[in-house]
């Protein structure tokens, strides 16, 4: 799972086509509608849940359980999704279609976008 940039403004970037600005993640070398260039645009940050699995078991000693591990569909495009996780939210609270909001955690030298209830 490749990690979101993030912008010095704390803006999540996406890709982004140049010719027919289609939003493309995960990242590729063309646009696969057109084949045009991709650059990199900030998004609003907001999506929604698309689905998600609550983890229970201790990947990393550094996150503690239980965790929502989700596939967040951002709003600029129906299909651009990514996997993430859900913060500052209780596990069975976490609803499919449940509106979110990116939000920033410091892990080790990353800036890892997040999201967390709207
Ligand atoms: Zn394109």
């Amino acid at each position: 799972m490749t990690t979101p940039a993030v912008n010095a403004g704390s803006q999540l970037l996406v890709h982004r086509c140049v010719d027919c600005r289609r939003w493309v993640y995960p990242e590729a070398e063309r646009c696969p509608v057109c084949a045009g260039p991709l650059a990199a645009e900030p998004v609003s940050g907001e999506g929604t849940v698309f689905t998600y699995t609550v983890n229970h078991h201790a990947f990393q000693p550094a996150i503690p359980v239980p965790y929502v591990i989700a596939i967040v569909e951002l709003a600029e495009q129906t299909d651009l999704r990514m996997a993430t996780n859900i913060v500052g939210c209780p596990p069975d609270e976490v609803a499919v279609g449940m509106p979110v909001r990116v939000a920033f955690e410091q892990r080790g030298d990353m800036l890892v976008p997040v999201f967390e209830r709207a």
